[in-house]
């Protein structure tokens, strides 16, 4: 049976999890340049670049882009080929092309400032519940959460929960969980925190349990099932097609499916 959030939540010290967890990013933390200030477009554009990127690949183009375009007028301001050329190398283009479209926006409607509403902020192009949680909570301080693959993954872990995290009801699910555990006088930390928990300690394979500040609160742990977390199915098999080639004269080649 699949338990609702307030159950997962029973004797759970959520305190002193906050409390643990931030006390360790504070000292351990990498020193990344997105987290030098708490410019929302910088951290905006760096939410952006670390889709499907890695970090150690996106600190290069990140000091370049922000060279670039040190404002969000800059960047709004911006001819496409221009922006287009500053991300070569990155790929995933349409996610520069959404973050254009998006600034543009900001400049027009909002004045240059990025909007430090969820629902404003999330209706702009290109930004889903995860940038929106990263942004408002790293920028602005707003208690949201910051839900993704790695933070699933860390608390599946961490509170036993054995949902597929490839379904949207479980991400859901996660986002009421942080909603109710998430530091309200520290989002900022609190959010990065997991994420860079993920990063650093909580790894896909081979976690580093003897290093990690939150043991004594991961049931995972305890049962000594933390290989098992998190649960994921696979997409489905592509379907199997076979092929026939008949040689034909002239040396043309004709296929049929069978
Ligand atoms: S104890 Fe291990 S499994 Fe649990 S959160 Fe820490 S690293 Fe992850």
């Amino acid at each position: 049976m699949k338990e609702n959030v307030q159950q997962i939540l029973d004797h759970f010290h959520i305190e002193q999890f906050q409390h643990d967890l931030i006390h360790w990013f504070v000292k351990e933390q990498r020193d990344l340049p997105w987290r030098k200030e708490k410019d929302p477009y910088k951290i905006w554009v760096s939410e952006v670049m670390l889709q499907q990127t890695r970090v150690d690949t996106v600190i290069p183009y990140f000091y370049k882009f922000i060279e670039k375009f040190p404002t969000l007028d800059a960047l709004a301001e911006a001819e496409e080929k221009e922006v287009l050329k500053a991300w070569e190398g990155l790929r995933y283009y349409s996610r520069i092309r959404n973050l254009h479209a998006a600034v543009k926006e900001v400049k027009e409607k909002y004045d240059g400032c990025v909007p430090a509403s969820k629902e404003q902020f999330s209706s702009l192009k290109g930004v889903g519940p995860y940038t929106t949680g990263a942004v408002l909570s790293i920028a602005y301080d707003i208690p949201e959460p910051a839900v993704d693959g790695n933070v699933m993954r860390v608390l599946s872990r961490i509170f036993y929960i054995t949902d597929d995290i490839a379904k949207g009801s479980t991400r859901k699910k996660f986002e009421q969980l942080v909603s109710c555990i998430i530091a309200h006088d520290n989002p900022s930390d609190f959010n990065q925190a997991l994420m860079e928990l993920g990063a650093l300690i909580c790894t896909p394979k081979s976690p580093s349990c003897f290093l990690c500040p939150v043991q004594r609160h991961c049931r995972a742990f305890a049962e000594g099932a933390e290989g098992k977390l998190p649960v994921k199915t696979k997409g489905k098999a592509p379907k199997h097609v076979s092929f026939r080639a008949i040689v034909g004269t002239g040396g043309r080649v004709r296929c049929s499916i069978f």
